[in-house]
Protein backbone atom coordinates (compact mmCIF):
# COMPACT_ATOMS: atom_id res chain seq x y z
CA UNK A 1 0.00 0.00 0.00
CA UNK A 2 2.91 2.49 1.17
CA UNK A 3 0.15 5.11 2.12
CA UNK A 4 2.81 6.19 4.50
CA UNK A 5 6.06 6.81 2.04
CA UNK A 6 7.53 10.12 3.27
CA UNK A 7 5.75 10.24 6.47
CA UNK A 8 6.95 10.47 10.07
CA UNK A 9 5.99 8.43 12.68
CA UNK A 10 6.76 9.06 16.44
CA UNK A 11 6.14 5.75 18.84
CA UNK A 12 7.05 6.29 22.45
CA UNK A 13 7.65 3.11 23.97
CA UNK A 14 8.54 2.07 20.68
CA UNK A 15 11.47 -0.21 22.00
CA UNK A 16 9.79 -3.49 22.55
CA UNK A 17 6.35 -5.04 22.80
CA UNK A 18 3.38 -2.91 21.24
CA UNK A 19 5.22 -0.38 20.48
CA UNK A 20 7.79 -2.47 18.47
CA UNK A 21 5.06 -4.35 16.65
CA UNK A 22 3.38 -0.53 15.74
CA UNK A 23 6.84 0.36 14.78
CA UNK A 24 7.39 -2.49 12.13
CA UNK A 25 4.10 -2.04 11.07
CA UNK A 26 4.35 1.71 10.03
CA UNK A 27 7.94 0.79 8.48
CA UNK A 28 6.38 -1.69 6.46
CA UNK A 29 4.31 0.90 4.91
CA UNK A 30 7.45 3.06 4.36
CA UNK A 31 7.46 5.74 7.17
CA UNK A 32 10.31 7.54 8.82
CA UNK A 33 10.05 6.19 11.89
CA UNK A 34 11.09 7.97 15.90
CA UNK A 35 10.76 5.37 18.83
CA UNK A 36 11.08 6.84 22.70
CA UNK A 37 12.19 4.83 24.92
CA UNK A 38 13.64 4.69 28.76
CA UNK A 39 14.95 1.04 28.93
CA UNK A 40 17.36 0.95 31.67
CA UNK A 41 20.08 -0.57 28.59
CA UNK A 42 19.52 0.09 25.39
CA UNK A 43 19.94 -2.90 24.13
CA UNK A 44 16.13 -3.74 23.20
CA UNK A 45 16.38 -0.41 21.40
CA UNK A 46 19.26 -0.88 19.40
CA UNK A 47 17.56 -4.40 18.02
CA UNK A 48 14.22 -2.59 17.11
CA UNK A 49 16.72 -0.31 15.37
CA UNK A 50 18.82 -2.40 13.31
CA UNK A 51 15.77 -4.77 12.57
CA UNK A 52 13.63 -1.40 11.17
CA UNK A 53 17.00 -0.59 9.20
CA UNK A 54 17.05 -3.66 7.54
CA UNK A 55 13.60 -2.96 6.28
CA UNK A 56 14.89 0.14 4.65
CA UNK A 57 13.62 3.28 6.42
CA UNK A 58 14.76 6.18 8.22
CA UNK A 59 14.87 5.66 11.47
CA UNK A 60 16.13 7.07 14.64
CA UNK A 61 15.84 6.15 18.73
CA UNK A 62 15.69 8.32 21.67
CA UNK A 63 16.39 7.97 25.25
CA UNK A 64 13.64 9.76 26.88
CA UNK A 65 11.41 10.13 29.36
CA UNK A 66 7.70 10.45 28.47
CA UNK A 67 6.61 11.67 32.27
CA UNK A 68 9.72 14.78 31.99
CA UNK A 69 8.29 17.56 29.55
CA UNK A 70 11.65 19.40 29.20
CA UNK A 71 13.62 15.82 28.49
CA UNK A 72 10.16 15.28 25.77
CA UNK A 73 10.28 19.25 24.04
CA UNK A 74 13.78 18.50 23.78
CA UNK A 75 13.62 15.47 21.80
CA UNK A 76 11.08 16.44 19.66
CA UNK A 77 12.76 19.46 18.75
CA UNK A 78 15.84 17.25 17.63
CA UNK A 79 12.97 15.22 15.83
CA UNK A 80 11.41 18.24 14.13
CA UNK A 81 14.97 19.59 13.44
CA UNK A 82 15.74 16.44 11.53
CA UNK A 83 12.78 14.60 9.58
CA UNK A 84 11.08 18.39 9.22
CA UNK A 85 7.38 16.87 10.44
CA UNK A 86 5.56 14.51 12.36
CA UNK A 87 2.62 13.10 10.78
CA UNK A 88 2.06 10.36 13.37
CA UNK A 89 2.41 10.19 16.91
CA UNK A 90 1.66 6.92 18.90
CA UNK A 91 1.26 7.72 22.68
CA UNK A 92 2.65 3.97 24.09
CA UNK A 93 4.97 4.15 26.22
CA UNK A 94 3.31 2.92 30.14
CA UNK A 95 4.05 1.22 32.76
CA UNK A 96 2.22 -0.66 36.05
CA UNK A 97 2.86 -0.76 39.43
CA UNK A 98 0.52 -3.06 40.48
CA UNK A 99 -0.72 -2.97 44.44
CA UNK A 100 -3.93 -2.82 46.31
CA UNK A 101 -4.47 0.90 47.13
CA UNK A 102 -4.36 0.05 50.50
CA UNK A 103 -0.50 -0.69 49.90
CA UNK A 104 -0.17 2.08 47.46
CA UNK A 105 2.19 4.70 48.02
CA UNK A 106 2.41 7.81 46.64
CA UNK A 107 5.12 7.40 44.79
CA UNK A 108 3.96 4.72 43.09
CA UNK A 109 0.16 6.51 42.46
CA UNK A 110 2.38 9.75 40.94
CA UNK A 111 4.95 7.50 39.13
CA UNK A 112 2.22 5.91 37.08
CA UNK A 113 0.16 9.06 36.68
CA UNK A 114 3.09 10.74 35.14
CA UNK A 115 4.48 8.50 32.91
CA UNK A 116 1.25 6.86 31.50
CA UNK A 117 -1.06 10.55 31.84
CA UNK A 118 1.04 13.41 31.87
CA UNK A 119 3.27 11.63 29.53
CA UNK A 120 0.61 11.38 26.84
CA UNK A 121 -0.15 14.93 27.53
CA UNK A 122 3.34 15.85 27.02
CA UNK A 123 3.75 14.51 24.29
CA UNK A 124 0.82 15.79 22.25
CA UNK A 125 1.33 19.15 23.36
CA UNK A 126 4.98 18.80 21.89
CA UNK A 127 3.55 17.89 18.31
CA UNK A 128 0.31 19.59 18.03
CA UNK A 129 0.57 23.01 16.54
CA UNK A 130 2.94 21.29 14.22
CA UNK A 131 0.34 19.24 13.12
CA UNK A 132 -2.11 22.35 13.27
CA UNK A 133 -0.18 24.07 10.72
CA UNK A 134 0.59 20.93 8.54
CA UNK A 135 -3.47 21.00 8.60
CA UNK A 136 -2.98 16.89 9.03
CA UNK A 137 -1.57 14.67 11.69
CA UNK A 138 -2.60 11.00 13.57
CA UNK A 139 -3.15 10.61 17.51
CA UNK A 140 -3.66 7.45 18.91
CA UNK A 141 -2.79 6.65 22.27
CA UNK A 142 -2.78 3.59 24.16
CA UNK A 143 -5.27 2.80 26.53
CA UNK A 144 -6.07 -0.13 28.48
CA UNK A 145 -9.11 -2.68 28.65
CA UNK A 146 -9.01 -1.94 32.74
CA UNK A 147 -9.23 1.75 31.88
CA UNK A 148 -12.91 0.92 30.94
CA UNK A 149 -13.43 -2.18 33.55
CA UNK A 150 -10.96 -1.63 36.32
CA UNK A 151 -9.20 -4.31 38.09
CA UNK A 152 -8.04 -5.36 41.64
CA UNK A 153 -4.55 -4.34 42.22
CA UNK A 154 -4.57 -1.15 39.37
CA UNK A 155 -6.26 1.58 40.88
CA UNK A 156 -3.14 3.64 39.40
CA UNK A 157 -3.12 2.02 36.21
CA UNK A 158 -6.57 2.10 35.62
CA UNK A 159 -6.57 5.99 36.54
CA UNK A 160 -4.14 6.74 33.85
CA UNK A 161 -5.63 4.22 31.09
CA UNK A 162 -9.45 5.93 31.57
CA UNK A 163 -7.93 9.50 31.73
CA UNK A 164 -5.81 8.70 28.38
CA UNK A 165 -9.97 8.17 26.98
CA UNK A 166 -11.17 11.46 28.71
CA UNK A 167 -8.17 13.24 26.95
CA UNK A 168 -8.55 11.62 23.53
CA UNK A 169 -12.00 12.75 23.31
CA UNK A 170 -11.49 15.91 24.86
CA UNK A 171 -8.46 16.49 22.02
CA UNK A 172 -10.52 15.22 19.30
CA UNK A 173 -13.22 18.20 20.03
CA UNK A 174 -10.50 20.77 19.54
CA UNK A 175 -8.27 19.82 16.61
CA UNK A 176 -11.52 18.13 13.97
CA UNK A 177 -11.65 20.66 12.21
CA UNK A 178 -8.01 21.08 11.71
CA UNK A 179 -7.61 17.62 10.54
CA UNK A 180 -6.54 15.77 13.05
CA UNK A 181 -7.57 12.85 14.25
CA UNK A 182 -7.41 11.42 17.61
CA UNK A 183 -8.02 8.03 19.01
CA UNK A 184 -7.44 5.46 21.36
CA UNK A 185 -6.91 1.80 21.42
CA UNK A 186 -7.73 0.13 24.35
CA UNK A 187 -5.72 -3.97 23.85
CA UNK A 188 -7.19 -6.53 26.52
CA UNK A 189 -4.38 -9.25 27.58
CA UNK A 190 -1.49 -8.97 25.23
CA UNK A 191 1.51 -11.08 25.16
CA UNK A 192 4.29 -9.00 26.00
CA UNK A 193 6.97 -8.04 29.21
CA UNK A 194 4.72 -6.69 31.09
CA UNK A 195 2.44 -9.51 31.16
CA UNK A 196 4.76 -11.86 31.62
CA UNK A 197 5.12 -10.58 35.26
CA UNK A 198 1.56 -11.61 36.01
CA UNK A 199 1.52 -15.33 37.94
CA UNK A 200 0.50 -17.93 35.86
CA UNK A 201 -2.29 -18.88 38.00
CA UNK A 202 -3.87 -14.84 37.59
CA UNK A 203 -3.74 -15.48 34.09
CA UNK A 204 -5.41 -18.46 34.06
CA UNK A 205 -7.99 -16.87 35.96
CA UNK A 206 -7.58 -13.75 33.50
CA UNK A 207 -8.03 -16.48 30.01
CA UNK A 208 -11.30 -17.27 31.74
CA UNK A 209 -12.33 -13.82 31.11
CA UNK A 210 -11.25 -13.85 27.40
CA UNK A 211 -13.66 -15.36 25.11
CA UNK A 212 -11.72 -16.54 22.54
CA UNK A 213 -9.57 -18.40 24.86
CA UNK A 214 -6.24 -16.76 24.40
CA UNK A 215 -4.12 -13.46 24.90
CA UNK A 216 -3.68 -10.84 21.87
CA UNK A 217 -0.77 -10.31 20.26
CA UNK A 218 1.58 -6.99 19.71
CA UNK A 219 0.92 -7.50 16.03
CA UNK A 220 -2.90 -7.39 16.84
CA UNK A 221 -2.84 -4.24 18.31
CA UNK A 222 -0.76 -2.93 15.68
CA UNK A 223 -2.88 -3.13 12.77
CA UNK A 224 -5.81 -1.32 14.31
CA UNK A 225 -3.47 0.96 15.34
CA UNK A 226 -2.36 1.46 11.88
CA UNK A 227 -5.91 1.31 10.20
CA UNK A 228 -6.85 4.06 12.71
CA UNK A 229 -3.87 5.88 10.83
CA UNK A 230 -4.75 5.14 7.46
CA UNK A 231 -7.42 6.20 4.48
CA UNK A 232 -9.63 3.38 5.34
CA UNK A 233 -10.74 5.40 8.69
CA UNK A 234 -10.72 9.00 7.46
CA UNK A 235 -13.96 9.65 9.35
CA UNK A 236 -12.89 8.02 12.53
CA UNK A 237 -11.90 10.47 15.38
CA UNK A 238 -12.24 10.19 19.14
CA UNK A 239 -13.22 7.01 19.88
CA UNK A 240 -11.73 4.25 22.05
CA UNK A 241 -11.38 1.15 19.82
CA UNK A 242 -11.26 -2.39 21.64
CA UNK A 243 -8.91 -4.68 21.19
CA UNK A 244 -9.14 -7.76 23.85
CA UNK A 245 -10.87 -11.14 22.03
CA UNK A 246 -14.10 -10.06 23.69
CA UNK A 247 -13.03 -9.53 27.44
CA UNK A 248 -15.32 -6.43 27.40
CA UNK A 249 -18.20 -5.35 24.89
P1 LIG B 1 6.42 -3.14 27.52
O1 LIG B 1 6.73 -3.14 28.97
O2 LIG B 1 6.73 -4.34 26.70
O3 LIG B 1 7.09 -1.85 26.83
C1 LIG B 1 6.95 -0.59 27.41
C2 LIG B 1 7.65 0.45 26.58
O4 LIG B 1 7.44 1.74 27.23
C3 LIG B 1 9.16 0.26 26.50
O5 LIG B 1 9.61 0.66 25.21
C4 LIG B 1 9.71 1.23 27.54
O6 LIG B 1 11.02 1.71 27.26
C5 LIG B 1 8.69 2.36 27.41
N1 LIG B 1 8.67 3.22 28.59
C6 LIG B 1 8.45 2.88 29.88
N2 LIG B 1 8.56 3.97 30.67
C7 LIG B 1 8.86 5.01 29.86
C8 LIG B 1 9.13 6.39 30.08
N3 LIG B 1 9.11 6.93 31.30
N4 LIG B 1 9.43 7.17 29.01
C9 LIG B 1 9.48 6.64 27.76
N5 LIG B 1 9.23 5.34 27.50
C10 LIG B 1 8.94 4.54 28.53
O7 LIG B 1 4.84 -2.78 27.45
P2 LIG B 1 3.69 -3.25 26.44
O8 LIG B 1 3.02 -4.41 27.03
O9 LIG B 1 4.19 -3.31 25.06
O10 LIG B 1 2.69 -2.01 26.63
C11 LIG B 1 2.69 -0.90 25.75
C12 LIG B 1 1.48 -0.04 26.08
O11 LIG B 1 0.28 -0.80 25.96
C13 LIG B 1 1.49 0.49 27.53
O12 LIG B 1 0.96 1.80 27.55
C14 LIG B 1 0.54 -0.46 28.23
O13 LIG B 1 -0.05 0.13 29.36
C15 LIG B 1 -0.47 -0.73 27.14
N6 LIG B 1 -1.21 -1.96 27.33
C16 LIG B 1 -0.56 -3.16 27.40
C17 LIG B 1 -1.31 -4.32 27.57
C18 LIG B 1 -0.67 -5.67 27.65
O14 LIG B 1 -1.39 -6.63 27.95
N7 LIG B 1 0.60 -5.81 27.39
C19 LIG B 1 -2.70 -4.25 27.69
C20 LIG B 1 -3.31 -3.00 27.62
C21 LIG B 1 -2.56 -1.87 27.44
Amino acid sequence: MEEYSNRVAVITGGSKGIGRAIAFKFAEEKADIVIFHYDPDNSASEQTLKMLKEIGVNVRSFKVDVSNKEEVDSAFNEVFSEFKRIDVLINNAGITKDTLLVRMNEKDWDMVLDINLKGVYNCTHAVLRNMIKQKRGWIVNISSVVGQIGNVGQANYAASKAGIMGFTKSVAKEVAMRGIKVNAVAPGFIDTEMTAKIPEKVKDEFLKQIPMGRLGTPEEVAEVVYWLCSKSASYVTGQVIHVNGGMYM
